[in-house]
């Protein structure tokens, strides 16, 4: 203890010895830090209107108890539909289809470290982060799954990760003890991101009780084709009574088909531009 406040008056009378002698000097170098800072401050300012966008939602996912309770509450449904689907009598055997990312798996972590670095997603640092397998699950998922497997109901995987990311998939839904996570029941992108060839693929031999998703593709080829946000919403408002039905919808602001429509699909936009687009679009008070 003597030591440490011996340290630390030696350390306050050189600091000061050193305030007295150098004062200019110590100027010179507050004003040039103050000039960079403001220089950083001023780039991300002019080209990361996305990307702060991205960290506020991410971090509303991560912290907010409201995105917690979306997330039970659309499982705590999804249950309600899958008893009442249990009591039909006949046909096929019964499954569920639900989508991976941001419906079970949850890629949070992934989306603010590239957000924060002012980096626009791109496939390879993605399929970096799938390979690791380290995502956590969202809220009432494994429960809901885990619960429909002891029903003797069939849970199908159909995701558009791409065919290289299998074994990072299946090992971390394995992670969790997820039903039927094997070869089979995980369907993966071949060619067309459309799901619906995979839906008519488990029709085949199941009735499809309900499907989990949190972009609406992960529900109905009429959100197929890149359609626009009118075309959308019109489509939304067609199927109103399929949601909360048939339809589980997880909550994610983060990035969805909902993005993608607002920039017209259009991969190629800087962040400046996107910026541009989101301003275009808001709407301000007056
Ligand atoms: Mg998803």
């Amino acid at each position: 203890m003597f030591i440490q406040s011996l340290v630390a008056l030696v350390a306050a009378k050189s600091f000061s010895s050193i305030m007295k002698q150098h004062t200019g000097l110590l100027l010179c170098i507050a004003l040039l830090t103050a000039c960079s800072t403001t220089k950083k401050v001023s780039q991300t300012g002019s080209t990361s209107t996305v990307n702060n966008g991205k960290v506020w939602a991410s971090l509303w996912q991560q912290r907010s108890a409201e995105y917690r309770a979306l997330c039970f509450q659309a499982y705590n449904l999804a249950k309600l539909r899958l008893d009442e689907a249990l009591k039909q009598t006949g046909g096929k055997p019964l499954a569920v289809v639900s989508d991976i990312d941001e419906t079970i798996l949850d890629n949070s972590p992934y989306d603010v470290q590239r957000a924060i670095n002012n980096r626009e997603y791109d496939l390879a640092t993605w399929k970096q982060w799938t390979a690791k397998a380290e995502c956590d699950t969202v809220a009432g998922a494994p429960n809901f799954f885990k619960y429909a497997a002891s029903k003797g109901v069939t849970v199908f995987y159909i995701t558009n990760r791409d065919e290289d990311e299998r074994p990072g998939t299946l090992k971390n839904l394995q992670r969790y003890n997820m039903p039927n996570a094997d070869n089979a029941h995980l369907m993966l992108k071949s060619g067309s991101s459309s799901k619906e060839s995979r839906r008519l693929q488990v029709l085949n031999q199941y009735n499809i009780a309900l499907l989990c998703g949190d972009n609406l593709a992960d529900f109905d080829k009429l959100y197929d084709n890149h359609p626009t946000e009118s075309s959308r919403n019109s489509v939304t408002t067609r199927l109103t009574s399929q949601f909360g039905s048939k339809y589980i919808v997880l909550p994610n602001p983060s990035y969805g088909d909902w993005e993608g429509s607002l920039f017209k699909f259009n991969y190629k936009l800087t962040p400046a531009q996107k910026d541009s687009v989101i301003k275009a679009n808001l709407r301000f008070s007056k």
